[in-house]
């Protein structure tokens, strides 16, 4: 959770000499890692992932700051650079590589051709991916931009760090684009992070709705990393049972926990408290990266996203996710950002997650809480089934919140659940 905020002197009886308060190292700023290149990724008119998704969340974060809501000591801003091909080839294949650069070039000359103001052209380049020619120089930039904040972890210069980038990366598979993504921002930093640095233990937490495919692939068999994600299921990209656990040395280090549509924070809550916990307890991570997605805002599109969770319900996910870091890893943690397509929520869900980095539970947000659910998700058979699949009894994990959840109904509203024996870890 957040730091302490400094002690308050005690009052003290006149004839004391009065202590002064402990000293405290100043808290490090959060590095806000991000640049108007991501702006010149294109996609077509009407198409959910738009340039204007980054520019709505840099104007409310740059507003707040001149305000003074987010205090400008607290935050860092840093440019970032491009990952390099022999960066992004620790992941992806130097032709898959190759072949988006030159799909790019290709769009650049055709542009040059192009008269006047034009906005030049935009290509499909794969399924729900698309190509302008500012769209290389983006996605190496998003790629990069953790890097850029890792190195800032590294050099004592900040505490922790938030890649505000587009396009998102965590469909990206090594040899194919899919999903509005390109390069898998999270797993170039993950690679890049044990190999610069020797942070060898990589814990990624993702709490967009959809499953990190492409993050899951590439970590699979590899015991280094370990993948946790909250997602609806079934639902895009078609991945993310809660039996696939990862295989050969990597078994077991793959956490998946399907959750219905409509899951909302009375689910989240425990799974984050219970499951990520544990799971954080038993892998003692060296670095804590966070895909961060906010399409599981009940404001979402429903095409693109069904869930329940609010602005102050991220806000509590990410403190949560931040705890871990501090207790295991000195709060080395690097946020990136995934998707989130309904303007209002993704930014200030976006300005909401840089407070929590910040260190603190401060909330921004004007769209308030869903609806109450006329029923209680059996949230404790999901968490079982997610034991004994996972074995994770034995492990540290927070106790579960006492009193009613906020949003689940009085007993008599409740609905038959199933139990805990007969869950699958998707059964509401
Ligand atoms: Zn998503």
């Amino acid at each position: 959770m957040a730091e302490e905020t400094p002690a308050t002197a005690h009052a003290s009886p006149a004839h004391q000499q009065p202590s002064p308060p402990p000293a405290r190292p100043a808290r490090l700023p959060t590095a806000l890692v991000t640049s108007e290149h991501f702006l010149d990724h294109r996609t077509p008119q009407g198409f959910p992932e738009g340039p204007e998704r980054l520019s709505q969340a840099l104007a409310l974060i740059e507003a707040l700051i001149t305000e003074g809501t987010i205090p400008l000591s607290s935050v860092l801003r840093l440019a970032p650079r491009p990952a390099t091909e022999e960066e992004l080839s620790v992941v992806h294949e130097p032709g898959y590589i190759a072949s988006v650069r030159r799909a790019v070039e290709a769009l650049s000359i055709a542009a040059a051709g192009s008269k006047g103001d034009a906005p030049g052209p935009i290509r499909r380049f794969a399924t729900d991916v698309y190509l302008s020619p500012g769209s290389y120089t983006a996605a190496s930039h998003a790629a990069g931009a953790a890097l850029v904040a890792l190195d800032a972890i590294a050099s004592g210069a900040a505490r922790n760090g938030y890649a505000l980038v587009r396009p998102p990366g965590h469909h990206a598979l090594p040899a194919h684009g899919m999903g509005f993504c390109i390069f898998n921002n999270a797993a170039v930093a993950a690679r890049y992070a044990q190999q610069r640095y020797g942070w060898e233990r990589v814990l990624i937490v993702d709490y967009d709705v959809h499953h990190g495919n492409g993050t899951q692939d590439m970590f699979y068999s590899d015991p280094s990393v370990t993948y946790f994600s909250t997602h609806q299921y079934p639902w895009y990209p078609g991945t993310g049972s809660a039996e696939e656990i990862g295989a050969g040395a990597g078994r077991g280090t793959t956490i998946n926990v399907p959750l219905p549509a409509g899951a909302g924070w009375s689910v989240f809550d425990p799974i984050f408290r219970q499951v990520l916990w544990p799971v954080a307890d038993r892998f003692k991570p060296d670095l804590v990266l966070l895909s961060a997605g906010f399409d599981a805002h009940f404001r979402e599109d429903p095409g693109l996203g069904e869930m329940r969770l609010s602005t102050p319900d991220f806000s509590d996910l990410s403190l949560e996710v931040a705890e871990i870091a501090d207790r295991y890893c000195d709060g080395r943690l690097v946020a990136i950002q995934e998707g989130g397509y309904h303007l209002t929520a993704l930014s200030q869900c976006a300005a909401t997650l840089l407070v929590a980095l910040t260190g603190s539970d401060g909330i921004i947000d004007t769209l308030g809480q869903p609806e109450p659910l006329r029923f209680r998700w059996n949230d404790e058979a999901i968490i079982q089934a997610l034991y004994q699949l996972h074995d994770l009894s034995g492990y540290r994990r927070k106790a579960r919140r006492p009193g009613p959840i906020p949003g689940s109904q009085p007993p008599q509203a409740t609905a038959a659940a199933p139990e805990p024996d007969q869950a699958e870890g998707k059964t509401p």
